[in-house]
């Protein structure tokens, strides 16, 4: 290409990627360049194909040894061709459909798939020994990939995982029960229960699971229809919408399906009660006035670290739920040592030292239902439905959100017990 050319070619793609942060003389400039080497451009045009996808990935940051293979990559992408790779540690070279790449700490990881287009991989540049362009099309990854979000599930894997998951427990949608069922899974044994519910889920256990890539992979190709019950630190990478970003406890997401999982089981064994409580911090608003949001935040996040261990899920801004598969007095016993922790605590910033108090309403499940709501949980062997169940999971709430208000209206940092047939 001679130097005309690529200058025109330049101009050309900043006017298509950038033209609202140019003067507008460059389009003059660009209008005559273009006369001379229009043919030339049009042609480069044809060959590059960045999609908004892929923005920020052109640049080229790459100034160690895995420059040259960031380079071929980047024009695989660019020219939507498959890969021939030979890659540290595989006997065979093989061929590898580029979906994306990502740069961190100044290190590049190549994403794609090995044969089809649905299962995301990630393979680290510094372990590529050699690699070419092949005449094959690459196939553009499924529509709901996310670049961003696959790198960052899969880079932000703690240093040094378990190798292996002592009990590994999820729950998928009965829509993928018999891909579940044929996969093979690394470990000791595997049990799946039968579908169950409207819309029906099966829960997978499996012992003693390989915690590898592999693993993970495949539970991330089921985005967040694969929802880990078990392990917790699993979840925090397969199911990244159910975690709340500050607090880092589950957000409502992970809460609903928490508690239609124990209508459900009230539904098949009505022994199997639980209670709510509804947690909310004392005059939080004044917290933030006198010390500033992010004080605030701060204070949130340390109390969140107190309801961690029940489970706790954030229901809204300074609200938190916790659901204990205990009757409502065993379950006051609980609430009261939340209360407990979250009132030894001591938040010191600059000069004021913030005290933060908590009240919490306790509402028990189904005794503490409406009477109407009562009967629509009459055990038959017919499923609930979604309807129902979210009716259900906002009547139980209702009736601790009461037991809120009176514990609130009493003096605040106490918890209460929801009245029966409230
Ligand atoms: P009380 O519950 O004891 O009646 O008083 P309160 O001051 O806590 O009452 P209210 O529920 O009206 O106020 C809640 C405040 O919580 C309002 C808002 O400023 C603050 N808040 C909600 N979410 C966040 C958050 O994520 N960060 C911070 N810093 N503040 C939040
Ligand atoms: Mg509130
Ligand atoms: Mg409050």
């Amino acid at each position: 290409m001679n130097k005309e050319t690529a200058e025109a070619l330049v101009l050309h793609f900043a006017q298509k990627y950038l033209s609202d942060m140019l003067p507008t003389d460059t389009f003059t400039q660009l209008d005559a360049a273009n006369a001379t080497v229009h043919q030339a451009v049009q042609a480069w045009d044809k060959k590059i194909t960045l999609s908004s996808h892929w923005g920020g990935i052109i640049e080229n940051k790459s100034k160690h040894a895995v420059a040259k293979t960031v380079d071929v990559f980047k024009q695989a992408l660019f020219e939507q061709k498959k890969l021939c790779l030979h890659y540290e540690g595989k006997d065979k070279p093989f061929n590898f459909n580029p979906f994306g790449l990502v740069a961190r700490d100044q290190q590049y990881f190549l994403v794609g798939s090995y044969w089809d287009n649905t299962e995301p991989f990630l393979l680290s540049a510094r372990k590529v020994q050699s690699l070419y362009l092949t005449d094959e099309a690459g196939l553009l990854p499924i529509d709901d990939f996310n670049l961003a979000t696959f790198a960052d599930a899969y880079l932000n894997h703690p240093q040094s995982p378990p190798e292996v998951i002592e009990q590994l427990v999820v729950e998928f949608p009965e829509s993928v029960y018999s891909y579940v069922k044929n996969y093979p899974l690394q470990c000791d044994s595997v049990s799946l229960t039968e579908p169950e519910g409207n819309p029906a889920y099966f829960t997978l256990t499996a012992i003693r699971v390989g915690n590898n890539v592999r693993l993970q992979q495949w539970l991330t190709g089921f985005h967040d229809e694969a929802h880990v019950l078990e392990p917790f630190s699993l979840k925090k990478i397969v199911n990244l919408s159910y975690i709340d970003q500050l607090t880092n406890l589950y957000n409502r997401k992970g809460f609903d399906r928490q508690l239609q999982r124990a209508i459900e089981k009230f539904h098949r064994d009505s022994c199997s009660i639980f209670s709510l409580l509804v947690i909310d911090i004392d005059k939080f608003k004044a917290i933030n006035d006198d010390n500033g949001h992010i004080v605030g935040d701060n204070a949130l996040k340390l109390i969140a670290d107190c309801l961690r261990q029940y489970d706790a899920i954030r229901y809204g801004g300074e609200e938190f739920i916790v659901a204990l598969e205990l009757d409502c007095n065993t379950a006051f016993a609980v609430a009261e040592r939340i209360r407990l922790s979250v009132a030894a605590l001591t938040i010191v910033t600059g000069n004021t030292v913030i005290q933060p108090t908590i009240s919490i309403g306790i509402a028990e499940f189904p005794a503490h239902l409406p009477q109407a709501d009562q009967q629509k949980i009459q055990v038959t062997n017919q499923p609930l439905s979604t309807e129902v169940k979210f009716e259900l999971i906002k009547a139980i709430t209702d009736s601790a959100d009461k037991a809120l208000y009176q514990a609130k209206e009493q003096g605040r940092n106490r918890c209460v017990i929801a009245e029966t047939g409230a």
